[in-house]
């Protein structure tokens, strides 16, 4: 059995979905203001869906969006009338609607922007005037079982930061900035706590070599800030020895330097 109530509102037809959100007479105004491709009398009969498909098959998007929101308000209207016996002017929802869209979309976008602040990558920033930055990483290669300054188990980072530092008195750097993405080794300098293990070996002697500058200090760096000491770490698993370049570098990590130049040079 189907049960028509009719329209609370022009009390004319039966209440349909499409009748209460766009058919009724009362929202003629409303239609006219809106100048929305309605779709045509023969989805009438057919599930509200379809109407709905139908329009945002001819509508532009930002115009299907205000159709939504418009509706969202003619619902809301209509409950008003059932509910509070209140029946607030058609002719006001249209500027409603567009004024809540608005307000939505500029919220969105100042959402996107701060998004954009956080989610900026850090990347390596020049040291003080006066002072030289040392960025060392560790890396491994598991097969072989060949460990270059570069990364990962704690012993290796710590040697790369004492070979830093030696590189840095060999050549009469005093005052040091040095950076590393072994965060539990930076930890472990600042705090001045070597473990009571291999690490805290090489730790006493970064802790020795430390008296030989006028200024040194330790940070973590995440990886994308430290991006040219692990190209380099990683080129060093095919070398035997030390190699050292002096105002030049590797073309495998001249892009990652270049990305490094402050943007005011
Ligand atoms: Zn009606």
């Amino acid at each position: 059995m189907q049960l028509e109530v009719d329209c609370p509102i022009c009390v004319k037809k039966p209440e349909t979905s499409l009748h209460a959100l766009w058919r009724c007479s009362s929202l003629k105004e409303l239609r006219c203001v809106c100048n929305f491709a309605a779709g045509d009398a023969s989805l009438d009969n057919v599930p509200f869906i379809e109407f709905v498909i139908s329009c945002s098959s001819q509508l532009v998007l930002k115009e299907f969006e205000l159709l939504c929101i418009i509706w969202w308000r003619v619902w809301h209207r209509r409950n008003k009338a059932v509910h509070n016996n209140n029946i607030l002017p058609a002719a006001e929802i249209y500027d409603w609607g567009c004024n809540f869209i608005t307000d939505y979309r500029g919220a969105n976008e100042r959402q996107y922007v701060q998004k954009v602040e956080v989610l900026r990558p850090p990347r390596w920033l020049a040291p003080p005037f006066g002072s030289v930055k040392i960025n060392t990483d560790a890396a491994l290669n598991f097969q072989l079982k060949v460990a270059g300054f570069g990364n990962k188990p704690p012993i290796a980072e710590a040697l790369a930061i004492l070979e830093g530092l030696r590189f840095a008195f060999s050549r009469n750097f005093s005052k040091v900035c040095l950076e590393s993405d072994a965060l539990c080794v930076v930890q472990a300098i600042n705090n001045k706590s070597p473990p009571s293990s291999e690490v805290g070996v090489v730790l006493n002697d970064i802790f020795l070599v430390l008296d030989r500058f006028s200024e040194v200090s330790f940070a973590f760096v995440p990886r994308l800030g430290n991006k040219v000491a692990h190209g380099l770490a990683k080129l060093e698993l095919n070398h035997e020895g030390e190699s050292v370049w002096l105002n030049d570098c590797p073309l495998c990590v001249e892009n990652l330097v270049l990305g490094d130049v402050p943007i005011s040079l």
